[in-house]
């Protein structure tokens, strides 16, 4: 009997939504129950919360450093969001992809776009799957926002702001988990990953042995 090994692409998990929606909430216990799959780092401008830690949550760099990893063509993607910069490394995702590692970005909706786009035509395109992540309501997103306690009052309206635009996009999406039970948001998160898995075209042989 000949082995097979299951070959497969990793899966590049888009995960999108309005600030407050729940998105680093959800995918940090979906992370916890799958520590195979990787969170993509990404680079931006703004200044670290509390909790948040260099070269894990997110790599915090100043605008000259940010634009110097532009010019060398580093990001996959990037944007300006709420007035900072962010930006995808290409090294974060297209390496293990390529490996078979599910990666998981948690991007905003123009970001989304450019690696959709990037994809086509690509492995990658294959390995793509977007999910947008929504709060229950608009007045269940500001509790939210207030609730969390890291941001100014301005911050937080132009973050509402913002979140009237993105909830547009929800249709943009493979698939949309509605955060209201958060258990609950969560088990869909993690089946979507799990399916994500079974995609026929992310193989690149029978993932069977004959
Ligand atoms: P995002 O990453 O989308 O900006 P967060 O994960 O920071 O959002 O969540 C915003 C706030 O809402 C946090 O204080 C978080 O603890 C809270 N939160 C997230 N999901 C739920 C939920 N299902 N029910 C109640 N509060 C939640
Ligand atoms: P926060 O400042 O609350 O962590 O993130 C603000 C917004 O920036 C969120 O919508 C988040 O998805 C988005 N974001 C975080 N990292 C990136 C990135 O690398 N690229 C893009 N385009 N958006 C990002």
């Amino acid at each position: 009997m000949t082995h097979i090994q299951a070959q497969r692409l990793g899966s590049l998990l888009v995960l999108s939504g309005p600030s407050g929606a729940g998105k680093t909430t959800l995918y940090r216990l979906v992370l916890q129950r799958h520590p195979e799959i990787r969170f993509s780092v990404s680079c931006t401008t703004r200044a670290p919360r509390a909790q948040e830690r260099a070269g894990v949550d997110y790599h915090f760099l100043s605008v000259p450093e940010f634009q110097a990893r532009l010019a060398a063509g580093a990001f996959l993607e990037h944007a300006e969001v709420h007035g900072n910069w962010y930006g995808t490394l290409r090294a974060e995702v297209e390496g293990p992809v390529l490996d078979g590692v599910d990666v998981l970005l948690d991007i905003d909706v123009q970001g989304a776009r450019q690696v959709r786009a990037l994809s086509r035509g690509t492995p990658f395109a294959a390995a793509f799957l977007s999910v947008f992540c929504a709060p229950p309501s608009f007045a269940v997103l500001q509790q939210r926002l207030e609730a969390r306690g890291t941001d100014s009052a301005a911050v937080i309206a132009g973050r509402l702001q913002r979140a009237r635009t993105e909830l547009t996009a929800w249709r943009e999406y493979d698939a949309v988990v509605v955060n209201d039970r958060l258990e609950a948001a969560v088990a869909q998160l993690e089946a979507i990953v799990l399916a994500a898995r079974c995609r026929t075209l992310i193989h690149e042989k029978e993932p069977w042995s004959r």
